[in-house]
């Protein structure tokens, strides 16, 4: 089932999202879905809480940001970087700030430079419920603390300057108040 997107505005964007049961079938289905939704709306990364449902849980498919690497290395790992976590955390993150143009599904034709550490170690469950430490750098990672943001209630927004943010206020009050096209569906006001 293709879900629509919860737009900018909405207030579960802001929610800190809740621990799930991994294995519970109803929890497999929806992981089912998320994937579908992203896919739908070519999205890399799509977050329970943007489809209006404040669950512990992101999909992710880095494989269209492979050309952009730094190296082979990253390269390979991003063409590999589809799939599910399950009530994540992050452990460490490390190194210093770096900007990249990051955009968002709820919060469509806004492109904005963000920083961001390098480099993070995490914990979460696979779909059967087994308990995994990794690491990731660079475009994997941004990837990753981007869903990450939306599990915890952030936006990418809020890790701007205020007078960027400032700046961006009459775009962001358009689509709030559903002043905007995207080609894939979106939902407003999502408690
Ligand atoms: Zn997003």
């Amino acid at each position: 089932m293709v879900y629509p997107i919860v737009a900018y505005g909405s207030p579960v964007l802001k929610r800190v999202a809740q621990e799930v049961d991994a294995t519970a079938e109803e929890t497999k289905q929806f992981i089912e879905d998320l994937f579908e939704t992203m896919y739908a709306s070519k999205g890399v990364g799509l977050a329970a809480p943007q489809v209006g449902v404040s669950w512990r849980i992101f999909v992710v498919d880095g494989s269209p940001f492979a050309e952009d690497a730094e190296n082979d290395q990253e390269a390979e790992v991003l063409k590999n970087f589809k799939r599910v976590f399950v009530n994540p955390t992050i452990l460490e993150e490390s190194g210093e700030l770096w900007g990249f143009e990051e955009g968002c599904l709820s919060i469509p034709d806004i492109h904005e430079t963000v920083k961001r550490k390098p480099s993070i170690v995490i914990e979460s469950q696979l779909p059967d419920g087994t308990w995994v430490e990794e690491s990731f750098t660079g475009l994997p990672a941004r990837i990753f603390q981007h869903e990450y943001d939306h599990i915890e209630g952030m936006l990418f927004l809020d890790r701007l300057t205020p007078l960027k943010r400032r700046m961006l206020q009459g775009r962001l009050k358009d689509i709030a108040s559903g002043k905007v096209n995207p080609f894939y569906r979106l939902k407003f006001d999502v408690k």
